[in-house]
C-alpha cells in the first residue's frame, strides 16, 4: 500500500531532522595546572572552525585559568550542524594537600545529569531536552615519561564510574617518539593493574566489528598529543603548530602527534557513542540513584 520505505529513507529523515535541530556535544578538559588544557581547547576548535586568521609569531598570552569555563561554537560537519561546547578547568591537584581535589569537576558532571533529570520527569517536558551532560572528559597527564602518579590513578578511577574519560599524553613534543612509545605502554600496564576502565570501555563494545575497531584504538590510548593555537606557514600552506629551535611541530600532522587521532575519535569516529554511552550507561546509573535515594 505504502510501498516499501528502505532503511536509507530512515536513515536520511533522521539525519535531516538532526540537520535541521543541530545537537549538543559537551567535553571537558582536566589536569594539573601549566599542562596545555586552554591551548588544546583553542587547538580543538581551530583545527575545525573556519579558520580565524592570527598573527603569525605573536603568542596570544592565554591567562591562568582561575574557574570553570566554557567555550560554545556552532561547528558544522558534512552538513550536520553540531554545538560544540569545550570545558575548561582550572589546575587541578596544584596544592599539596590534594585531598577531594576532584570534588568540583564531579560536582560539575553531577549538576548536569540532575538539569537533565529534572527537565526529563516533568509531565509536560520539552521536545528536547537542553543537554549540558558532559561527554567525555579529557584528562591530561604529565609528560615525566616515568609512571602514572597516586593522583592520577586516584582521579581517573573515581571519573571513570560517571563519566567517559579520554586520557592524553600532556605536552608529547617534550618527549622522543621511544619515550613515548614506552611511557604510554606503562599507563597502559598502570590502568589494567588498578582495573581502571577508561573510554573506549571494552565491557560497552557493541559487537565483534566494533572489538575490532576499539582494540585498534585501546592500544593507542593514552594519546601523546601537542597543542597549539598559533598558525604558520610550511610549503606555502598555514599549519596549526608550535615553532621551536628545530622547526615547526604541526599538531595537525599525523607524523608529527596524536591529536588528529584525538579529534578524530571524538568529533568524528565516537561521536555518537561517547553521546550513546554518556545516556546509555553514565546517566542512567546517575538516575537510578536518584530514584532509588527519593525512594526512601
Ligand atoms: P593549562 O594550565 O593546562 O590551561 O595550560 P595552558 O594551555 O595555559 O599552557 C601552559 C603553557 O604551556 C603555555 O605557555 C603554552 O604555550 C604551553 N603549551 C601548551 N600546549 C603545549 C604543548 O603541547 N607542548 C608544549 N611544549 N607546550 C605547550
Ligand atoms: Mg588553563
Amino acid at each position: 500500500l505504502f510501498g516499501y520505505v528502505g532503511i536509507e529513507a530512515v536513515l536520511d529523515q533522521m539525519k535531516i531532522k538532526t540537520m535541521k535541530t543541530g545537537f549538543e556535544f559537551n567535553i571537558m578538559v582536566v589536569g594539573q595546572s601549566g599542562l596545555g588544557k586552554s591551548t588544546m581547547v583553542n587547538t580543538l576548535f581551530k583545527s575545525k572552525v573556519s579558520r580565524k586568521a592570527s598573527q603569525p609569531g605573536q603568542e596570544e598570552h592565554i591567562p591562568k585559568t582561575v574557574q570553570l569555563q566554557s567555550v560554545t561554537h556552532v561547528i558544522e560537519e558534512k552538513g550536520v550542524k553540531m554545538k560544540l561546547t569545550v570545558t575548561d578547568t582550572p589546575g587541578f591537584g596544584d596544592q599539596i594537600n590534594n585531598e577531594n581535589c576532584w570534588d568540583p569537576i564531579i560536582k560539575y558532571i553531577n549538576e548536569q545529569y540532575e538539569r537533565y533529570l529534572r527537565e526529563e520527569i516533568l509531565i509536560t517536558r520539552k521536545r528536547k531536552i537542553p543537554d549540558t551532560r558532559v561527554h567525555g572528559c579529557v584528562y591530561f597527564i604529565p609528560p615525566t615519561g616515568h609512571w602514572l602518579r597516586p593522583l592520577d590513578l586516584e582521579f581517573m578511577r573515581r571519573l571513570s564510574k560517571i563519566v567517559n574519560v579520554v586520557p592524553v599524553i600532556a605536552k608529547a613534543d617534550t618527549l622522543t617518539l621511544d619515550e613515548r612509545a614506552e611511557f604510554k605502554q606503562r599507563i597502559q600496564e598502570d590502568l589494567k593493574t588498578h582495573a581502571i576502565s577508561v573510554y573506549p570501555q571494552e565491557d560497552f563494545d557493541q559487537d565483534p566489528d566494533d572489538r575490532v575497531l576499539n582494540d585498534l584504538i585501546r592500544e593507542k590510548i593514552p594519546f601523546a598529543v601537542v597543542g597549539a593555537d598559533q598558525e604558520h606557514q610550511v610549503n606555502g600552506k598555514r599549519v596549526l603548530g608550535r615553532k621551536t629551535k628545530w622547526g615547526i611541530i604541526e599538531v595537525e600532522n599525523p607524523a608529527h602527534c596524536e591529536f588528529p587521532l584525538l579529534r578524530d575519535l571524538l568529533i568524528r569516529s565516537h561521536l555518537q557513542d561517547l553521546k550513546d554511552i554518556t545516556h546509555n550507561v553514565h546517566y542512567e546509573s546517575y538516575r537510578v540513584r536518584r530514584l532509588n535515594e527519593s525512594n526512601r
